[in-house]
């Protein structure tokens, strides 16, 4: 490890509004130019403000071509699909949602004793041979998620591989490192990452030095794909922020709204198809 990734962008989330009303800050969405591929989307759900009114949450919508992981740290997120299954996501916990060629499903926070809600929600690519895959689910509570810590960096493994231990969620097509890291003051942390492979960090507490840079939160940094491992410092404070690396897929994608795909024609057939109700088979 000689070669540290650069950070070449540093993203400032935008508040975004989407399903019945519900204001939360993406990082980024998807788009043609795939820019971080394989990983399409990332979303921050986080209202502590009571003054907010209810929480109208995102009502039965369709998913076609994407994978969905929702990560909740406070309040929960109750879910319901057109395959009949029927969740709470409580803090902690963890929901990898495969959508393959369909689900319909209701997401619906709700606040903890705190009142607050607190959680993420990442969008990642299925290649096209899966895009039209039977649509299944991994469901991981917060207890199964290992946990450990060594010089002053605590780490959740919510997916892949860190010192020999492995997350819970497995069999995701992308391969994907997704990690809870926080790094206690003056701490440093280095961690291999394969040369080419994506590499994203999205910090939301705190404050630390990546490759150089200060950055504090609320931010989401890409990494250059060059460089063979990452590098993080504290200073004064800690700093907590979710990692996110994977192998991208390099296959064109035409995104719609809550549809990932790689053709156009395909787009029009799901379309089609969510208009003659065959969408659901
Ligand atoms: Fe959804």
């Amino acid at each position: 490890m000689n070669n540290p990734r650069k950070i070449p962008q540093i993203i400032e989330p935008q508040v975004t509004i989407e399903g019945a009303g519900v204001r939360l800050l993406r990082s980024f969405g998807p788009k043609v130019s795939n820019l971080f591929d394989p990983f399409l989307l990332f979303d921050h759900f986080a209202f502590n403000d009571p003054l907010e009114g209810p929480i109208r949450g995102f009502p039965y919508h369709p998913h076609r071509g994407i994978e969905t992981v929702t990560y909740m740290l406070e309040g929960s997120t109750a879910h319901r699909d057109s395959l009949g299954n029927e969740g709470l996501i409580g803090p902690g916990d963890v929901q990898w949602m495969s959508s393959g060629r369909g689900i319909l499903h209701e997401e619906m926070p709700r606040r903890g004793e705190s009142g607050n809600i607190y959680g993420f929600q990442l969008w990642v690519n299925l290649p096209s041979h899966l895009k039209m895959s039977e649509p299944r689910y991994q469901e991981v509570n917060a207890s199964t998620i290992p946990t450990f810590e060594k010089d002053g960096v605590k780490i959740r493994v919510v997916a892949g591989t860190v010192d020999g231990v492995s997350g819970p969620v497995e069999d995701i097509s992308a391969s994907p490192l997704y990690l809870d890291v926080e790094l206690a003051p003056a701490s440093v942390w280095r961690f291999p990452i394969p040369s080419g492979h994506s590499a994203l960090a999205y910090v939301f507490h705190g404050e630390g030095v990546f490759d150089d840079q200060t950055v504090n939160a609320t931010h989401m940094l890409k990494f250059s794909d060059d460089g063979d491992h990452l590098e993080v410092k504290t200073e004064n404070d800690s700093v907590r922020f979710m990692l996110i690396a994977g192998a991208p897929f390099k296959e064109p994608i035409v995104p719609y709204g809550p549809f990932v795909m790689n053709t156009l024609e395909e787009i029009q057939d799901t379309l089609k198809e969510l208009r003659n109700g065959t969408f659901i088979k």
